[in-house]
């Protein structure tokens, strides 16, 4: 598969916090051109053979996708993993894991909104959610638009559910090494996701990168809808630094929300391997 590829490896569905079904998703990648595609839902599989079927269906080239969260230097960060055995039962039992306290930490959340006036958050976000055991901060964003509180997404992570803010509850998820290793011991490769919207020092993100591929990372999304275009020059260098394949994908969780669509982004810089040249045995 060449460089210039119309690849979008992260979007997410109902199965974690994204408002289409695997199936529309795949119906909106193929009409917008794409030609390799992964859903990469939030600490969750479950969506996967729907994907890989829907894709199927539509002609488009599909790589297994899920996007872990994880806890590094007291920052959460997101590891994409590509390619691997979906059935996998090692990297089933991690992210069950992984998402087991969410149900509680929403309670919480739910608990300090009404501090501030906000009542019934908890229930109100369930109404969005499509997977219970998934409810994320992403479903009460939708819950404080809809009753007024806020106008968009962008109002919601700026007055609430962010560090310092009311409904933020600090969260411990998994840890980098097992993120990395239960998706290279399912057979795929580990990305970090989108890298500019962490807030590390230098030092930090150093630390970041560098433990990453002593666990076995390989990869590091470039081009993201959550990039700008100095961030995509940016870790174009950084993924030469670190010798890391670079991947590409929009992130796309609603036709609503969301301000990058599924395959509309720029193609990844030339000089740099796309990290379906290291996959194209896992391609399906
Ligand atoms: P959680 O996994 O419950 O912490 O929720 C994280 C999700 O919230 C992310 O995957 C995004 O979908 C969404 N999110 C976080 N920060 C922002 C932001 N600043 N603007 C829009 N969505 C955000
Ligand atoms: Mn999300
Ligand atoms: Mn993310
Ligand atoms: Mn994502």
């Amino acid at each position: 598969m060449p460089s210039i590829l119309n690849a979008d490896l992260h979007c997410h569905s109902v199965v974690s916090d994204g408002t289409l079904t695997p199936e529309a998703l795949a119906e909106r990648a193929a009409a917008n051109g794409v030609e390799l595609w992964a859903l990469t839902d939030h600490d969750e599989v479950g969506g996967q053979h729907r994907a890989m079927a829907a894709a199927k269906a539509h002609g488009m080239r599909y790589l297994t996708g899920c996007e872990i969260s994880v806890t590094f230097a007291g920052e959460t960060v997101h590891i994409v993993g590509l390619g691997f055995d979906p059935d996998d039962a090692a990297m089933q039992q991690g992210l069950e894991d992984t998402r087991g306290g969410r149900d509680g930490r929403a309670r919480e959340m739910a608990a300090q909104l009404a501090k501030v006036g906000i009542h019934g958050a908890y229930e109100g976000a369930l109404k969005y959610v499509g997977n219970p055991k998934l409810i994320s901060r992403t479903h009460f964003a939708r819950f404080l638009i809809e009753t007024g509180v806020c106008k968009d997404t962008n109002e919601v992570f700026r007055k609430y559910l962010t560090e310092g803010r009311p409904g933020y509850v600090e969260h411990r998820w998994a840890s980098l090494r097992d993120a990395v290793h239960w998706i290279t011991s399912a057979g795929g490769m580990a990305v970090i996701a989108h890298p500019a919207r962490y807030k590390f020092t230098a030092n930090e993100e150093f630390a970041l990168f560098s433990e990453f591929k002593a666990h076995g990372g390989l990869g590091v999304e470039v081009v993201t809808g959550s990039h700008t275009a100095a961030e995509y020059v940016r870790y174009a260098a950084t993924a030469k630094e670190f010798g890391l394949a670079a991947s590409r994908g929009s992130d796309f969780h609603s036709p609503e929300e969301s301000h990058t669509d599924l395959g509309r982004l720029p193609y990844l810089p030339g000089e740099l391997t796309p990290v379906w040249e290291l996959l194209a045995d896992r391609v399906r």
